[in-house]
């Protein structure tokens, strides 16, 4: 039998293929952005309390009330925003699905979707099997900012929606206010939505604000803001996130959700809720991964790589153009195989495989793990 692909491009997503060769050849693995250290003992056994006191069945599609109660409260506070939790919150089973819904509740064929480049892995594949049509821009290399000139150029009467992701995976790059001001001139009067990706939120750093959609009620009137506690709580593996939108909006959004998930895991919802109460666990955020990403460039400064500058997210890119003309999959596939050290090839973020000779490594592991790592390069390099 014969099936025609709905996604005929896409091959297996380039984190797992790199961590399985960190595998392979027993490589650190800094490719992938996962923390190797334990999460919030506190926030488990609140999990576990919350199964032994039976919420062990469906809980609202939605996502558990209080949990939603408790994120309207916590978006008050850091950003300002007065939001339902009735009607303009929605749990998820993480941050990629709840990207996902929002651009199948309203993308039809043929709407144009502005994406930056690099971009994450998600997005196109996300945009084309909704029959949409995505236009890439690219971010300028080195500090990868939006050309807005060329956004500019490239909006139609089709363009229904624009992406944007601060801080961004992979390069770290945050929006900054001058940004802000040309995405509200850019979509002032239009009906262009705004997806915005900010599931590294608290990742950010350097003293530098997080500019959410939340903060700008112009900008959250045409937007769907996207969040995970896998990145928040330093737990990947729970896949739970949450989206924000008008109520107009979430109401599509929810017409796909009911029928694709229904509802998230019960007790770790029962858990977070709670956890929320400590401020301090996200607000100390910043500065903890930021300690890691400082240790990681000292370190770093014994081999040859060049940063290219990072202030937020899990990772840090590092250019090596200057070392050998080698594509940065093949560059990266032999660092795995004779440095023994995983990282993402950065061309792997782009439709084209544009190829700045740039290399991503994830710095949220254990400051043992960063050192043997950059031992291992070190050694490499000598
Ligand atoms: N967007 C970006 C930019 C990410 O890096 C991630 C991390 N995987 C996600 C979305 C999705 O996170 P989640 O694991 O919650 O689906
Ligand atoms: N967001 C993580 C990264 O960029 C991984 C997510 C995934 O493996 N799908 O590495």
């Amino acid at each position: 039998m014969k099936i025609t692909s709905k996604l005929p491009d896409v091959g297996t997503t380039i984190f797992t293929t790199m961590s399985q060769l960190a595998i392979q050849y027993n490589a650190i693995n800094l490719g992938q952005g996962f923390p190797d250290f334990f999460m919030s003992p506190e926030l488990t056994s609140l999990v576990s309390k919350a199964m032994s006191e039976g919420f062990n069945q469906y809980v609202h599609m939605n996502g558990f009330p209080l949990l939603r109660e408790r994120l309207a409260e916590k978006m008050k506070k850091l950003y300002d925003a007065t939001i339902d939790p009735a009607d303009e919150i929605t749990i998820t089973p993480g941050g990629t699905y709840a990207i996902y819904t929002a651009l199948t509740s309203v993308l039809h064929a043929g709407d144009e979707v502005i994406v930056f480049e690099p971009a994450y892995d998600s997005y196109i594949p996300n945009i084309t099997i909704n029959g949409a049509i995505p236009v890439l821009i690219s971010l300028q290399f080195p500090d990868y900012s939006i050309p807005w000139d060329e956004v500019r150029r490239k909006i139609t009467s089709k363009t229904r929606m624009i992406m944007i992701n601060s801080p961004h995976n992979p390069t770290g790059a945050v929006l900054n206010e001058n940004d802000i001001e040309q995405l509200k001139a850019i979509t002032a009067g239009t009906n262009i939505l705004i997806l915005s990706d900010e599931v590294y939120e608290h990742l950010i750093f350097d003293d530098l604000p997080h500019l959410s959609m939340l903060k700008y009620p112009d900008l959250l009137e045409r937007s769907f803001v996207c969040f995970s506690f896998g990145k928040t709580y330093h737990c990947t593996g729970w896949k739970l996130g949450y989206a924000v939108a008008p109520g107009a909006f979430m109401n599509e959004f929810r017409k796909v959700h009911q029928f694709n998930c229904f509802s998230c895991d019960t007790p770790k919802q029962v858990a977070l809720a709670e956890y929320l109460l400590n401020e301090e666990a996200y607000l100390s955020l910043g500065s903890f991964i930021q300690k890691k990403r400082d240790y990681f460039n000292q370190l770093m400064k014994d081999t040859p790589l060049i940063p290219v500058p990072s202030h937020g997210s899990y990772f840090q890119c590092y250019s090596y153009g200057h070392l050998t003309n080698e594509n940065d999959m093949d560059y990266a596939i032999r660092l795995t195989k004779e440095a023994g050290v995983t990282t993402v090839p950065v061309s792997a973020f782009y439709k084209t495989a544009e190829d700045n000779k740039v290399l991503r490594f994830c710095f949220a592991k254990k400051e043992e793990t960063l050192k043997l790592a950059v031992d291992n390069l070190a050694r490499f390099y000598k």
